[in-house]
């Protein structure tokens, strides 16, 4: 495992409009064991294994980052938990937290596999962790997730619970199919004491339905939940995109993720690894350096570094999303899956 920790000459990656990149996402596999609908189509293709990064790649670049001043690792895909082996990952990043060099490693996960593993994650160091739940009712979440069953989710919950990790559930605001939920998903999430965040569904890689019949803006949900709710602006910042208030009645903070009707981009501190070692410097942008290549150049990482500083240079100053009823393709080819959610 690399030991580039201990170089004092790798500079802090800041990008050419000043800021200072923190936070690293990374997908460990294109592969999941849902089919969501706004997320892949039913007969998705998947690359070929030998196109992935060994598990022993991606630490070698997680480490790489790590070295140049991230702070915050979350592994993604995907559904990560399928990966094979995936907690010899976690237990191999783990050493950077107990170095002091990392403050924070966490997962996005589907949560079909938490029963399994939210013990091993916990004792691998991984304190809080995302679960995606987008509705509480079992023939809803099968239609959304196509092949899911929330019973596994649920079992999931209350093992991650049981090992005492942290959880926040995200929820992507779905037009005409959870949009009468939100109120409940609150209900939930804040009587198990998680908190809970919205996002709206973004133009991202080609899906079987239309995205404009799925996407719901959050100004219109929030608006609505103060029928029912209180909502008080909070400072809350979690160095993401979201935007916290506290829900008066239950205690609990409820998040707004809103790339298509705010822009959240001046803040943007982070950068995406896709599963084949493509380094993605915006969710809703092509620029992109490969990082596999110079990585496999040789066992020294320079050619690595020389890589991650051309990236800095391609970060773009923010995204353009936009789901255009007439255009009629995403904004970005790529899926989701493929960047890093
Ligand atoms: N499989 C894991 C999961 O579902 O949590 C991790 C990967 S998934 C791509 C990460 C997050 O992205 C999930 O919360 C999912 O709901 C969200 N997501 C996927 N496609 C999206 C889209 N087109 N717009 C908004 N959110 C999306
Ligand atoms: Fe899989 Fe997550 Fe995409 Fe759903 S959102 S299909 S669980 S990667």
């Amino acid at each position: 495992m690399g030991d580039q920790l201990n170089s004092p000459l790798l500079p802090a990656l800041v990008d050419r409009f000043g800021r200072s990149i923190t936070y690293l996402r990374v997908s460990v596999t294109d592969r999941c064991d849902f089919r969501c609908v706004y997320c892949m189509s039913e007969h998705m293709s998947f690359l070929p294994r030998r196109e992935l990064l060994t598990l022993e790649e991606l630490d070698r670049i997680c480490t790489a980052f790590v070295a140049r001043g991230v702070r915050k690792l979350r592994i993604t895909g995907g559904e990560p938990l399928v990966r094979k082996n995936i907690m010899w990952l976690f237990e191999a990043l783990a050493r950077h937290l107990q170095s002091g060099q990392l403050d924070e490693l966490t997962l996005t996960t589907n949560g079909s596999q938490l029963k399994r593993f939210a013990k091993e994650l916990k004792a691998a160091s991984v304190e809080r962790i995302n679960v995606s739940l987008d509705t509480l009712q079992p023939d809803r979440f099968r239609a959304i997730t196509r092949w899911g069953d929330i019973g596994t989710v649920m079992e999931g919950l209350d093992a991650a619970d049981a090992a005492g990790l942290k959880v926040k559930i995200n929820a992507v605001a779905l037009k005409g199919t959870n949009e009468d939920e939100i109120g409940d998903l609150i209900t939930f999430a804040h009587g198990r004491g998680y908190d809970l965040t919205l996002i709206e569904t973004m133009p991202l890689g080609e899906i079987d339905g239309a995205r404009h019949d799925q996407y719901l803006p959050l100004s219109i949900v929030r608006a609505r939940l103060l029928d029912r709710w209180t909502l008080e602006d909070i400072p809350h910042q979690t160095g993401g995109p979201a935007r916290y208030v506290r829900v008066r009645e239950t205690g609990g903070r409820l998040g707004f993720i809103t790339p298509m009707t705010h822009n959240f981009c001046e803040s943007c501190n982070r950068v995406r690894l896709t599963c084949t070692g493509t380094l993605y410097m915006c969710l809703g942008q092509e620029d992109a350096v490969d990082l596999r290549e110079p990585l496999r150049a040789g066992s020294s990482d320079a050619a690595l570094h020389a890589a991650i500083d051309e990236a800095m240079l391609l970060k773009p100053k923010g995204h353009d999303f936009v789901i255009d009823r007439r255009a009629g393709r995403p904004a970005v080819a790529r899926h989701m899956s493929v960047t890093g959610g």
